[in-house]
């Protein structure tokens, strides 16, 4: 019996701010655990989120070579043929499961690739784009 559970875009305001505040316990309550200071403790859980091999945010190498090949080389911006070596790898979405399989992990050209996060958030900074007009709540894509 699968238990079924909420992506990121269906967890309601409340439900993130109770999240984020179990994050600030955990992270309080390590830190007397482990009688190191929360920016440690920080640090730690900050590089795991980046990592994890399931739900990390940042894909593995061997994952963004499967989306390479899958796409042929070719950038989902503008469809045109990207080096491997060149190519930034873009989530369509973030906060679902198996987000890094080739469906939401696409190559793009680097410039493309801050063409796609100007478009969504009218910034150039890479991989975590903020505007002031976008809420803080909503999760990142990169
Ligand atoms: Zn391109
Ligand atoms: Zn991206």
């Amino acid at each position: 019996m699968a238990k079924t559970t909420k992506n990121y875009a269906e967890l309601t305001p409340a439900e993130i701010k109770d999240i984020r505040d179990a994050l600030d316990s955990f992270i309080a309550v390590t830190s007397d655990q482990f009688d190191a200071c929360a920016e440690a403790v920080a640090a730690v859980a900050f590089y795991r989120l980046q990592r994890h091999p399931t739900w990390g945010r940042n894909a593995t190498d061997a994952q963004k070579s499967v989306s390479y090949k899958h796409w042929k080389g070719v950038c989902h911006r503008c469809h045109k043929h990207v080096e491997r070596g060149e190519a930034k790898f873009h989530h369509l979405t973030r906060g679902v499961p198996n987000q890094h399989v080739p469906s939401n992990l696409v190559p793009e050209h680097t410039s493309c690739h801050d063409d796609e996060h100007n478009v969504l958030y009218g910034s150039f900074d890479k991989g975590s784009p903020v505007s002031k007009k976008r809420k803080k709540t909503k999760i990142d894509n990169a």
